[in-house]
């Protein structure tokens, strides 16, 4: 449809334009067709003017030379050589002086007496033109103009073809055209400086005589050939004339078309006294040339015209383009928009579902800590209820010793010796210092850890540990061997060396993972022949590592599926929750480290502790 549409206006763009240039054509050449015929008027008219008026100019002069007393001399007397010579001479000079061909005296047969050119090899003297119409017509005094005779003829003698004007010679006193004429003086004019000037001419001119034979041209192959074919009795006349020395006269239109060429219309100008016509063959090439022109003017406006149309149609698409993506943006940016907006709700609504989530799950994790914790102290409590034997053992002898040495220091001061009984009253003081510490550790581990983090030597916890258990190793008559990198204390008795293990935690937390793995251990003896725990503490400065080695009956296989699992236990009720390994496993992972176990090569179970040490630069 588009593009039918399209082929359709291009069509007619080009019709229109193809007629335009057509119009175009045609009314420049007519306009040429007028300017050329009135410029060749011009023209026409300029060279008619200036031959009348060479040819009137010199009317008068045979008139003039008719006159001379010398004239009518020379015709009473031809045979005067002296007198003769004289006109001759005289003649010659007017000749020159008027600057025209020749001027001679013929007597009344025609035959010349004197002559301007009397010394020329072409001299007229002695020759008769009385053939000649110009003669018989100035003898009889019947020429046109009333007296003169007028001729144009190539020269008989000269073959110099002129312009005759002949007048009568009378006698002198006698009244002119009354008395005989007594000879006729003549007087020929060259126009070949006429058909020079013609030359540069680009369009043909010719002058024809009044039987249509041109005579004169700037196409010198129409010199002496006719307008249109001649009738018998015209050519004969010409002939007995001599007018044209006798030449044939052919039509120009016989030519061949080379010599003929631009011999089309003509515009016409009559000249002179001889029905002579002057014409002008207007260029035809010129109407083309004009008319191509305009049509070449006319194709490039209308060039430029469409150019310059679809410069404007390129615009307005452009602009009616860009007003269209212009608009498609807007309408993109609205969507955009409309888009975010919905995706902001969106969010805003996950978010607000995100954060009631979130609520939820701080809600839920609290919930887990205080439920930790709480099963945390629950398991220290279970040991703390194990581990009561043994506490109660260790704190039964120092209250026995006292009660001893009390009851002593009674007997010592009954019988006056007091410095036993001052000796008594230390140990007392002793064992009661002792159970002092004793209980203050148990008030110790009882405590409620909290969350926040701090520095835990681990050394320190190993020996609170083994002070809690040593009774119950004493007990069971087991070993406790600790092998400590860096001994805790140091001569001077500072408790924290400089090259002391320390990690990042809670050090009642260390202390229960370390109790519970030692209580195990020494569990896990309890039946064996040598009864013996190791622990062992090396560090480096990435990781602290804590070995507790038995020398018990290992771990068998399904006991190492389910070790960390909680409530995983083989120990009869009342003895074991089975919440020892799986609190101890995650108090370590809590510190960033790791809890693992496997049986050694020698026989019984290693529990080996793995945290990460802390950055030396905040220790
Ligand atoms: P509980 O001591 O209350 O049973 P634990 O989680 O501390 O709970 O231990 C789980 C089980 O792992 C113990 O019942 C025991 O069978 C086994 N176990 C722990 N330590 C050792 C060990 N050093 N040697 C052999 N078995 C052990």
């Amino acid at each position: 449809m588009r593009i039918s549409r399209r082929i359709i206006l291009f069509a007619l763009v080009l019709g229109s334009a193809l007629a335009l240039i057509f119009s175009a054509y045609l009314l420049a050449s007519r306009k040429a067709v007028e300017d050329i015929r009135l410029a060749g008027e011009r023209q026409l008219q300029l060279i008619a003017l200036d031959l009348e008026s060479v040819l009137e100019r010199y009317e008068t002069l045979p008139y003039s030379v008719a006159y001379l007393p010398m004239a009518t001399q020379v015709l009473a007397a031809p045979h005067d050589g002296a007198l003769l010579q004289e006109f001759n001479l005289t003649l010659q000079d007017l000749q020159q002086q008027a600057k025209v061909e020749s001027i001679y005296l013929m007597d009344k047969d025609g035959k010349t007496l004197a002559s301007s050119n009397w010394d020329s090899a072409t001299s007229y003297i002695g020759k008769n033109f009385g053939f000649r119409p110009y003669f018989a017509e100035a003898i009889k005094g019947s020429g046109m103009g009333g007296v003169a005779g007028h001729f144009y003829a190539i020269g008989n003698s000269t073959n110099i073809p002129g312009y005759f004007i002949a007048q009568a010679v009378y006698p002198s006193g006698s009244k002119r055209g009354l008395a005989k004429p007594l000879g006729v003086i003549a007087v020929k004019i060259s126009l070949n400086t006429f058909e020079q000037a013609w030359r540069s001419s680009e369009e043909p001119i010719a002058l024809a005589d009044r039987h249509g034979v041109v005579f004169l041209s700037n196409r010198s192959a129409w010199q002496y050939r006719s307008l249109g074919a001649l009738d018998q009795v015209v050519q004969q006349g010409l002939q007995q004339t001599l007018q044209y020395a006798g030449k044939r006269i052919v039509p120009i239109n016989s030519l061949p078309k080379a010599e003929r060429a631009g011999f089309d219309e003509y515009l016409a100008h009559p000249i002179g006294r001889l029905g002579w016509q002057l014409m002008l063959f207007p260029a035809q090439s010129k109407v083309q040339r004009a008319g191509a022109q305009a049509a070449a003017v006319a194709s490039l406006l209308i060039g430029v015209l469409l150019a310059l149309a679809g410069v404007v149609y390129q615009r307005r698409r452009r602009l009616e383009e860009g007003r269209a993506a212009q608009f498609a943006l807007k309408h993109a940016a609205d969507e955009l928009e409309q888009k975010i907006a919905q995706r902001t709700l969106d969010l805003t609504l996950g978010n607000e579902k995100l954060e009631a989530q979130l609520h939820k799950l701080t809600e839920a994790e609290n919930l887990l800590r205080t439920t930790q914790n709480d099963m945390l102290q629950t398991a220290k409590l279970a040991m703390l209820g194990q581990m009561a034997a043994g506490i109660t053992h260790e704190l039964n002898q120092p209250l026995t010793a006292i009660r001893a040495f009390a009851d002593n220091a009674g007997v010592f001061l009954a019988r006056g010796n007091s410095e036993q009984a001052g000796a008594n009253l230390q140990h007392i003081s002793d064992a009661s210092a002792r159970m002092g510490s004793i209980i203050g550790q148990l008030k110790g581990f009882a405590r409620k850890s909290s969350d926040a983090l701090s520095v835990v030597d681990v050394g320190a916890a190993i020996h609170a540990a083994a002070a809690l258990l040593r009774s119950e190793f004493e007990r069971q008559e087991a070993q406790l061997e600790l092998q400590l990198e860096s001994p805790l204390e140091s001569p001077q008795g500072s408790q924290i060396g400089a090259t002391a293990a320390l990690v990042l935690g809670d050090s009642i937390r260390m202390e229960q993972v370390l109790i519970n793995l030692i209580r195990n251990a020494l569990d896990a003896v309890e039946q064996s022949r040598i009864k013996k725990v190791s622990v062992i503490l090396e560090c480096d400065a990435d990781v602290v590592c804590i070995r507790i080695i038995d020398s018990g009956s290992g771990l068998p296989e399904q006991v190492l599926q389910h070790l960390f699992e909680p409530f995983f236990t083989t120990k009869p009720s009342g003895r074991g929750l089975g919440l020892g390994l799986a609190i101890s496993s995650s108090i370590v992972q809590a510190m960033n480290g790791q809890l693992s176990a496997q049986n050694r090569a020698q026989g019984g179970a290693e529990f080996v502790v793995k945290i990460p040490a802390m950055p030396a630069a905040l220790a």
